[in-house]
This record gives C-alpha cells, sequence and structure tokens, in this order.
C-alpha cells in the first residue's frame, strides 16, 4: 500500500529531484463594502453598478479604510496563529493597466497587518500523527482591480470596474510544502479555516480565492533552484496539477543542461500546461511607497480582543474535541472539513446523539445519501433533531439498523419524521421469541442438510441462518434475539 506520507519525489534521468512550494493565496474578505469606498461588492451585479467615485479614480476623492475588512483580516491572522502587528501601513503599488484607472494598487509591502503565522495539514487523513506545519509569512490588505471584457465588441475591449477596490487579503505562505498533495492539503485546509472565521467564503469558481503557485525543483538534499511564479490559479485541482507540471518541466529543463529563469507563468487547464507571461528582465518596477492619502493603521487592545472574542471553535479544536469524544480521527477530520457539516453535526450532539454512533451514521449513510443525491448538507431537508431521532431509535431497540437504512431513505423521500414513518409503516423491531421461534424452526426444517453441515463443524453456516431469519422477519427481528435463539437452537 502507498505511504502517504512517504517523500514525493520526481524521478529523472540524472536522479531524483524533490519539489518546493510556496502559495500565494489572494482571499477576498467578506464585506459588504470595498476597502477604501462605501460601494458594494454583491458577485455577478451589472457591470459597473457597484462603482464609487473613488474605485473610478476620479480626481480629488480620498480613500478611507473599511474597519470591517480591516477587522476581517486580523481575525484571519489569528485563526492562523499569526503575530498581528499594531502598527501597519498602506502602501502604493504603481503600475499602469487598463483595469486599474488609479494608476496604482493599495496595497502593504513593508508593513503588514499580519506577521508570521501557521497552517497545520494532516498529509493522512487516517492518522492523525501525520502533521505538517505549513509557515505563513504574512497577511496583508489591498485592492482587487477591475475587469478587462474582449468578448463584447469585436473591435473594443470594455472594462468593468465593479471588482476594483474590493478588499483581498494576500495570504503568502512559506515554501513548506514539497508536493502538489501537500500543496492541495494547505489550500483546502486554508479555505475552511476562513470560511469557520467567515471572513472569506473560499468559493474559487467566482474568483473569491485564487493562488499564485511558486515551484521550483532541486537535487533530494541540494541547494534551492530558481522558481517560477505561476499567477491566479483558480481551483485546488489545478494548482496540483500546475505543480505537477511545473516540476516535471524543470527537471527536463536543467536535465538537458538547461537553465530555470525566475519569470511569471500562466495556467492554460484545457491542455495542462503553463507559459511564459514574462520574465524578470521586463519584471515591474513598482515604485512602492507609502500612500499620502491614508494614515498608518493603529489597532487598539478593545479592537483586538473583540476580534479575538469573536472567532468560532477552530476545525483543528473542533477535530481534537471530537476525537475526545471517542469519534475516530478519519471521522472527525471529515466532519470537521467544511463548516457548514461540522455545524451540522454540532446540531445533532446537541440534540442528544450519541457521538460515535452519530459520527458513523454521518459519514457512512448521510454523506453517501447526499453523494449519490448530488446535495449538499446546506441543501438536505435532514435536520439534526430528525436524524437524533432516527439514531436513538436504532440506539433503543425500536428499529434495527437495516429498518434504520429503510426509514433514512424514506425521510429523503418524503421529509417525514423517522417516528412517524416507523408509525405508519410498522417497522417497529420486535423481540416477540414466540413469533422469532416460529421463523426459525420453518428455517432449519427447511434446510436440513445445512443443519447437519453446521452440526458436523461448519460454523461459518451460522451467518446464513442468521440472515434467512431476518428476511423472512422483513427485518424486523431484534438481531440479538434472533442470534440467542439460534444458539439455543442449533447448539443446545
Ligand atoms: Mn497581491
Amino acid at each position: 500500500m502507498a505511504d502517504a506520507t512517504a517523500p514525493y519525489r520526481i524521478k529523472g534521468e540524472t536522479g531524483d529531484w524533490e519539489v518546493v512550494v510556496g502559495l500565494e493565496v489572494h482571499a477576498q474578505v467578506t464585506s459588504n463594502a470595498k476597502l477604501f469606498s462605501g460601494a458594494a461588492t454583491a458577485f455577478g451585479a451589472e457591470p459597473n453598478t457597484q462603482v464609487s467615485l473613488v474605485d473610478a479614480a476620479m480626481p480629488g476623492m480620498l480613500p478611507v479604510p473599511n474597519r470591517e475588512c480591516i477587522r476581517q483580516a486580523v481575525r484571519t491572522g489569528m485563526a492562523l496563529d499569526a503575530v498581528i502587528n499594531r502598527w501597519s501601513r498602506f502602501d502604493r503599488k504603481n503600475y499602469f493597466y487598463a483595469d486599474l484607472p488609479q494608476g496604482y494598487q493599495i496595497s502593504q509591502l513593508y508593513h503588514p497587518l499580519v506577521g508570521p503565522g501557521e497552517v497545520e495539514i494532516l498529509l493522512d487523513d487516517k492518522d492523525e500523527n501525520s502533521v505538517k506545519q505549513i509557515g505563513i509569512e504574512r497577511i496583508h490588505v489591498e485592492q482587487d482591480a477591475g475587469k478587462l471584457m474582449h468578448d463584447q465588441h469585436p473591435t473594443m475591449s470594455y472594462v468593468d470596474l465593479n471588482r476594483s477596490g474590493v478588499a483581498l487579503m494576500e495570504i503568502v505562505s512559506r515554501p513548506d510544502m514539497s508536493s502538489p498533495a501537500e500543496a492541495g492539503a494547505y489550500l483546502r485546509k486554508l479555505r475552511a479555516i476562513l470560511r469557520y472565521v467567515g471572513s472569506c467564503d473560499g468559493n474559487m469558481e467566482e474568483g473569491s480565492m485564487r493562488a499564485d503557485v511558486n515551484v521550483s525543483v532541486r537535487e533530494v538534499g541540494g541547494e534551492l533552484g530558481t522558481r517560477t511564479e505561476t499567477k491566479n490559479v483558480n481551483s485546488v485541482r489545478f494548482v496540483m496539477a500546475v505543480i505537477e507540471h511545473e516540476a516535471r518541466r524543470q527537471v527536463e529543463v536543467l536535465e538537458g543542461g538547461g537553465q530555470i529563469v525566475q519569470e511569471t507563468r500562466l495556467y492554460d487547464p484545457d491542455k495542462n500546461v503553463t507559459r511564459t507571461l514574462r520574465s524578470k528582465e521586463d519584471a515591474h518596477d513598482y515604485r512602492y511607497f507609502p500612500d499620502p492619502d491614508l494614515l498608518p493603521l493603529e489597532l487598539d487592545e478593545a479592537f483586538l480582543d473583540e476580534c479575538r472574542t469573536s472567532l468560532p471553535e477552530l476545525p483543528d479544536d473542533k477535530r481534537k474535541r471530537y476525537e475526545g469524544l471517542g469519534i475516530s480521527a478519519y471521522n472527525a477530520s471529515v466532519i470537521t472539513a467544511e463548516v457548514e457539516t461540522a455545524r451540522w453535526f454540532d446540531g445533532l450532539l446537541e440534540a442528544g446523539a450519541e457521538p460515535k454512533q452519530g459520527a458513523n451514521w454521518t459519514v457512512a449513510e448521510l454523506f453517501g445519501a447526499l453523494n449519490r443525491r448530488g446535495e449538499g448538507i446546506s441543501t438536505t431537508g435532514i435536520s439534526p433533531g430528525e436524524a437524533a431521532e432516527l439514531l436513538k431509535l436504532v440506539a433503543d431497540g425500536t428499529i434495527s439498523g437495516t429498518i434504520a437504512k429503510q426509514v433514512f431513505e424514506i425521510m429523503l423521500e418524503t421529509g417525514d419524521a423517522p417516528s412517524k414513518i416507523v408509525e405508519e409503516k410498522g417497522l417497529k423491531q420486535t423481540s416477540d421469541t414466540g413469533a422469532i421461534d416460529a421463523e426459525i424452526d420453518k428455517i432449519l426444517a427447511a434446510n436440513a442438510d445445512k443443519v447437519a453441515e453446521y452440526k458436523a463443524g461448519k460454523q461459518a453456516l451460522f451467518g446464513f441462518f442468521v440472515g434467512q431469519t431476518m428476511k423472512a422477519m422483513a427485518g424486523k427481528a431484534n438481531p440479538g434475539v434472533v442470534n440467542e435463539r439460534l444458539r439455543a437452537k442449533l447448539d443446545g
């Protein structure tokens, strides 16, 4: 069996190569207004309907920092165990592009809002000890640019400034990842934390999260190689594909006697290749300088306290708490991977479900059904209260596990409560030994040959008799009683 924690290597002609990966993630801050203006941020609005004079860079307009955006970035930093810088400053990053009316982006280069932190990833979700810490170098806040539209007119390009000025957190990792799988685990974990915190919706399809992927290769244990940066990759799967592809390309170049040039590349998902966008020679000189329109940000204790106390229980803490309740490491990690699932499961526990049984049922039955039906936890009609009721009917012996599966299917179809279904369909489990004995006697009489084999030592046949009896009782017999009565009749 493959060892998920074994080091990832590229097999080259000349030997094995290691891969070094760092990610810069741009995450759109969840906020009703932009970073420095009051314009709305809703996704999918008609072009240029959410643009203030600040976002359009009209002369004389002054930016005013949005407290909520700063608050969300600070809370995110706290959730990543990061240093929060009580003093930070905005800089202008100057460049010309048609989607950037100001001619500069307000960002933070020299004094970011958030300093070093870390994200813990699980390399193998069945092994709680297979953890690795991925360092966070910094988080700074900055403005997003507008969007050019090249497909609206045969000879002209249009610009939509709805996104211009929207608040982004740029989350810069250290180059601590060494495989596509680690980068995937990091991105999923980071996304989960942001969604728990509520600072970013993590919706990669809508561009709320996109990653710049830094990749280099080196001979095992050798010196760090030159890296390339692949820009704006917008899914976890694509990030993993970029690393795989880019690492192999670099190994091929190096083994062919070439050199890697530091450059910016673009990923083409249709062809699954990266190609050069611009090399270091024509890199921008951004001429950063402190934005004269904005005072430095100074955070006071009361603000920081509010940020801290407003944080929810985070995925790692929740996972450990679940494990402490007797839930398996695997189930705990699956349930806590998405904030909606974790909230639903907390509801199940609050409704009185036994943790271990509840987790087994949630992962096997509920997630199985949701997958089959193409539904999500937030669109399912199964409430934690109803699920807890179903589990309680099994736990107190009212119905068997087999019948519970049937009841659950009916719940999914009709939305009815489990006790109502059990009542209406007459699905209650019976421990009536008279009825069970009568069925057993019929089965033993009809299978005299198998009874003889069993008595001659073929113990495995016991399961056959149990199965036949349960079938004859339409799954409604108490399995404990069936076992006990069969033992009495066959072995007694
Ligand atoms: Mn940036």
